[in-house]
């Protein structure tokens, strides 16, 4: 039978708060890449596994029967400690293991189940463009009204106009979306723009929901949590994972901090959408977090050598590039290459050069902010980066 997309009745099966996301960018470019054998640069994961002793760690709690079963709804007692204790020792924040962290099912179970809780249908959301996909996607399913801030490149890197984001916010707004190393540009919000930002937070008695997941991979500046702001530790929802810190992708393992109240209303949406997830890995990652600084330090100092040789290939290979603060992404310009349609030039790569990437413009409302713009992923074994920017010079 074909695949059904409408009912008898013409109704179609998705609903209207879903009709405008089909398959992610991620998931059409992974599968891009394997059929077509391509080098991927798209999909941000890393190629090789995180650090033995973590994976032993999860080995062992599995052997143990240690989180086989349901963990506890909030997260194990361990982990949820560990979270509290990183707070402390990295930015000088106080929070509670038992009423102030939740564990979830990665990042993204925190963004979906922090919008489900904190959004009235009508409510508006207002989030820096470009976004992260799932955040479009789960403003959606809460009911909530996107209202986008776009980053514009000034000077190598893309900045928010501060002007701008004190005008979208409406009396309609509810919560500001954050994103910090921000993906897929790679910038890291400086100390005077979020004091701006915390300032109009407090200000427009603004709820924050603030992704910090690539806290760690920062190569220029410095991560600074917007939580650690005046006024902002009792109005933020902090939302990290293990998946970018420990390249541990396929765990699942996330996290939010933040007040007893927040922390109850967004397990509340939580318990419903995952209940739990990960047992033997939240063991390992409770392990993981107390790793001494050296890992660390080596995980930024790996990752700024992959950037500076992938900046320099694409720089070679004809693209303008905005060599990113953060992150594991490199965002490019590929109009000096004469092309203009990111989306059209990301599906015929593979075929062109053998390279995967994913265009910027499907993280857009402002179609023609992000029409150019394509973003490569460099949390790659250096001899695949090396062979991908050879590849990519067949492009000039
Ligand atoms: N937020 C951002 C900005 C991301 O890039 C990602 C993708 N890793 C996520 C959230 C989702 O993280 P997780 O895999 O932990 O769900
Ligand atoms: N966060 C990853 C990226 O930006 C993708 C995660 C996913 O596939 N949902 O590439």
């Amino acid at each position: 039978m074909a695949a059904m997309t409408s009912t008898p009745r013409s109704r179609p099966l998705l609903n209207r708060r879903l009709a405008e996301f089909g398959t992610t960018i991620f998931a059409e470019m992974s599968a891009l890449a394997v059929r077509t054998g391509a080098i991927n640069l798209g999909q941000g994961f890393p190629d090789t596994d995180g650090p033995e002793e973590v994976r032993e760690a999860a080995v062992r709690a599995l052997r143990d029967g240690r989180g086989n079963q349901y963990p506890p709804g909030p997260g194990i007692p361990e982990l949820r400690t560990a979270i509290a204790q990183h707070q402390q020792d990295r930015y000088g924040l106080t929070y509670d293991p038992d009423r102030e962290v939740l564990v979830t099912a990665g990042a993204t179970e925190a963004i979906a189940a922090s919008l489900l809780a904190l959004v009235e249908p009508g409510d508006e959301v207002v989030a820096l463009e470009p976004y992260y996909d799932s955040y479009a996607a789960s403003i959606a399913m809460a009911g909530g009204t996107r209202v986008p801030v776009t980053l514009r490149p000034r000077e190598g890197r893309f900045r928010l106009d501060l002007d701008e984001l004190r005008d979208a916010v409406t009396d309609r707004a509810r919560l500001l979306l954050l994103n910090t190393p921000h993906n897929p540009t790679g910038t890291v919000l400086s100390r005077d723009e979020l004091a701006a930002i915390a300032a109009l937070a407090v200000e427009r008695d603004l709820l924050v929901l603030t992704d910090e997941v690539y806290e760690h991979l920062v190569f220029d500046g410095e991560h600074i949590p917007l939580a650690s702001f005046p006024g902002m530790r009792e109005r933020t929802v902090t939302i990290s994972s293990a998946g970018k810190t420990f390249s541990f992708t396929g765990w699942k393992v996330g996290w939010i901090t933040s007040t007893p109240e927040l922390v109850t209303a967004v397990r509340s949406a939580k318990q419903f959408l995952t209940y739990v997830s990960s047992g033997p890995f939240q063991y390992a990652i409770a392990e993981a977090l107390a790793l001494p600084e050296s890992y660390f330090t080596g995980l930024r100092e790996d990752l700024r050598a992959k950037r500076d040789l992938l900046a320099d290939g694409l720089a070679d290979a004809g693209f303008e590039v905005f060599r990113p603060q953060g992150t594991y992404f490199i965002t490019t310009d590929i109009t000096p290459l004469g092309e203009k349609d990111a989306l059209a030039f990301c599906r015929a790569l593979p075929e062109r050069v053998g390279v995967v990437a994913i265009p910027n413009s499907v993280f857009y409302d402002d179609q023609e902010a992000g029409a150019g713009l394509v973003r490569f992923a460099f949390c790659k074994r250096e001899e695949v980066l090396r062979e991908a920017a050879t590849r990519l010079r067949r492009l000039r």
